[in-house]
């Protein structure tokens, strides 16, 4: 049996290789005939000892939609949802990102900031936020931060911090991973995370501010960050990353710090001196975007990357809030919202209890991708 398999296969190989060869040689005809393009030419190529020349890369466009410094103001929060539905459907690859101080400075409103942020920005559908100075400010009369973990629990995206050590809060630690993890997780902190977005990898991680400027600390300690950059760079380098965005809440002076000290960040969105970037600033190979404060612009940054990972072509622009459409969807979340506060529901859990008890829940999910 076996020498009746063996004698077969045999004759099915010569017979494979007669019906191959003159196919092979009639190709190398037609290509030389039409002088093809170099990939024609690449797939005809004889020489057995050449390997066959790559196919050119396509270049990978990726857009970068991003707020900083927007303090709970939720005035223009359904305008600032059309113009990101209209961002997302003009785009293939896009990410939507904050560089934080997402809440306001007053003591007293943590808990309903928390909620307000967990609740807009869950539904806006956020890809990752940085954790600015703001957050960590101190909860009404108590030490402690009770509020932001309550909001980072809740969050439907990542919430990073490369270079900040919560060891020694009792209401942050819980939530803190210490890594960069390639399965973006909700509810965490991480010091970044790999994005897949259409067929390509991207490294983001998160920079805040260190002890003089933030707030009220309480037991989170900074390390610093320009070495927290240089770790992230590397981490992310290491598994063959090549396109990286930092979030950072350090301020636009220590953002062009960063992008001169370390290599390999491609883009630096920024927050805390509440500037706005028009054009994009660019910095060696770094660009640097940032939109002002209170929701008045949504940050819009167009990037093409080569094969290597370089930005080889940008453009970026602000729109102005004030100016976008009402959505509709937002809209009734704000009025669910609203609802919500006047029956005195102060968790997430709760509200969307609120939500799907009015029937709602798709308004709430079904924002566009
Ligand atoms: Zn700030």
């Amino acid at each position: 049996m076996q020498k009746v398999v063996t004698f077969l296969a045999a004759i099915m190989v010569a017979f494979t290789a007669f019906l191959i060869w003159p196919q092979k040689d009639q190709s190398e005809g037609i290509g030389d005939a039409e002088a093809p393009d170099r990939k024609e030419t690449a797939s005809t190529d004889t020489n057995p000892d050449e390997s066959p020349e790559p196919v050119e890369p396509e270049p990978f466009e990726l857009t970068l939609i991003h707020t900083n410094d927007t303090h709970t103001v939720m005035d223009n929060i359904a305008r600032r949802a059309s113009l990101i539905e209209e961002i997302r459907g003009a785009s293939t690859n896009h990410l939507l990102l904050s560089a934080g101080d997402v809440t306001s400075w007053e003591i007293g409103r943590k808990a309903q900031d928390s909620l307000a942020n967990a609740v807009f920005m869950n539904h806006l559908d956020y890809d990752g936020m940085v954790l600015g100075n703001h957050e960590f400010d101190l909860g009404e009369g108590v030490v402690d931060h009770g509020p932001l973990s309550t909001y980072v629990k809740n969050a439907a995206h990542p919430v990073l911090g490369a270079n900040v050590d919560f060891s020694q809060d009792q209401f942050l630690e819980p939530y803190a991973d210490y890594s960069y993890t390639d399965e973006p997780v909700d509810g965490r902190i991480n010091k970044g995370f790999v994005q897949t977005v259409g067929d390509e990898q991207i490294g983001i991680f998160g920079i805040t501010h260190y002890k003089e400027v933030v707030t009220v600390p309480g037991d989170v300690s900074f390390a610093d960050y320009t070495q927290a950059a240089k770790d992230a760079v590397a981490h992310f380098e290491s598994i063959g990353i090549n396109k990286i965005v930092a979030l950072t809440h350090i301020g636009i002076g220590h953002d062009r710090t960063l992008a001169k000290e370390v290599p390999g960040i491609d883009v630096i969105i920024g927050g805390h001196s509440h500037v706005t970037t028009n054009p994009p600033n660019h910095i060696g190979d770094t660009l640097v975007v940032q939109t002002g404060e209170y929701d008045t612009n949504l940050g819009e940054l167009n990037v093409v990357f080569d094969e290597e990972g370089k930005i080889v072509d940008h453009s970026g622009k602000l729109h102005p809030t004030k100016n976008a459409e009402i959505h509709p969807d937002t809209a009734r979340v704000q009025e669910l919202f609203g609802e919500a506060t006047a029956l005195g529901i102060v968790s997430y859990e709760d509200f969307i209890g609120h939500v799907i008890k009015a029937g709602e829940l798709d308004t709430y999910e079904a924002f566009i991708e």
